[in-house]
């Protein structure tokens, strides 16, 4: 507990190493994090949450690597958090980020962290979210969350973003990648990237089909955004500062409307339902003993009960 709340000071105070630790300690989940994320929480509801989601190679890296330096460039300090659940390895040391170090290596206006397999998508989700809210408390403006868009468990960390850049690319075999994937209804910024290959275009066309229909719904009144469609070139930066204009319109937009609230109080909610669910869990099966489990397989196994009823007979029980 002590450790954890002079780890909570010294990171508001700016302290790098502070912020560093307290990021592992909340990736562990003990006692000391939640207690940590409670010091730190009154600090934090000040970030843009940027999520930036695309199939694998559409150069959602390069993209994220190229806004950092941009809003660095503007004056705007930035958290990035590299979310990639295929790898097993997490903290500091992937390749991804000391390439992505070498362009920001230095300025105390970035930080980058990577998060990787927690063992459970939804533990993953649970720790992004908090290792958001550490870099928003720790004073970042912006908060860049970068997630591979494969499944829904990637979307639903999408979606706890203020504003989604969704990325595509031409030539990564399907026409539209995001369409597959479900991105499309999460995005507010669609960006074609890799606008110096062939079929660029194309890609875009395509997109602007779909978002057509899209955006007439949005003019009905759904959220009143339609999602503009831009090209850029993550490789040399070409795009880039139209991409974060479309971003900051986006969160105009969202503070003028009143739908910044309402996306952090869905966001809120979503967020207090899944931990209630886990620790309701985790106390219930606090209180069964591995005996008692053992026993009841027995008997299902001897067809006494189904698992149903051993189920119920154990929650009767109240563990005893
Ligand atoms: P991610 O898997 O979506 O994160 O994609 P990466 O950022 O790792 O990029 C995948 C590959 O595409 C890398 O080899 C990048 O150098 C390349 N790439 C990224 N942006 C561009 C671009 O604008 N044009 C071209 N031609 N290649 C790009």
């Amino acid at each position: 507990m002590e450790a954890a709340s002079r780890l909570v000071t010294e990171a508001l105070e700016g302290s790098r190493y502070a912020l560093a630790r307290l990021i592992s300690l909340i990736e562990d989940d003990g006692v000391d994090a939640r207690a940590a994320l409670a010091a730190l929480y009154p600090h934090t509801g000040q970030a843009h949450i940027v999520g930036v989601t695309g199939a694998p190679g559409t150069g959602k890296s390069t993209l994220v690597n190229q806004l950092a330096k941009a809003l660095r460039a503007r004056g705007v300090t930035v958290g990035v958090v590299a979310v990639d659940p295929s790898s097993p390895f997490s903290g500091g040391a992937l390749l991804g980020d000391r390439l992505r170090m070498r362009d920001l290596a230095g300025d105390p206006g970035v930080f980058i962290r990577s998060m990787a397999s927690r063992g459970s998508l939804g533990g993953l989700a649970r720790a992004t979210g908090d290792v958001v809210k550490v870099l928003d408390g720790a004073g970042f403006a912006v908060v860049l969350v970068e997630t591979v868009g494969a499944g829904q468990a990637e979307v639903d960390i999408a979606r706890t973003a203020h504003t989604t850049v969704v990325v595509e690319a031409p030539g990564l075999g399907d026409e539209v990648q995001a369409l597959k994937a479900g991105l499309m209804e999460i995005a507010d910024v669609l960006v074609v990237n890799k606008a110096d290959r062939p079929g660029a275009a194309n890609t875009a066309r395509a997109l602007e089909m779909v978002v057509g229909r899209n955006a007439s719904r949005a003019a009905a009144g759904e959220d009143g955004w339609a999602p503009p469609i831009l090209q850029a070139i993550a490789l040399d930066g070409t795009g880039v500062p139209e991409v974060l204009d479309a971003v900051a319109a986006h969160r105009e937009h969202l503070r003028a409307t009143g739908l910044w609230v309402g996306r952090e109080r869905a966001r809120v909610e979503t967020e207090l339902l899944n931990a209630l669910r886990q620790e309701m869990l985790d106390r219930l099966l606090a209180r069964v003993r591995p005996e008692q489990i053992q026993a009841w397989v027995e008997r299902v196994v001897a067809r006494e009960v189904d698992v149903y009823t051993a189920v119920e007979r154990l929650l009767d029980a109240g563990g005893r």
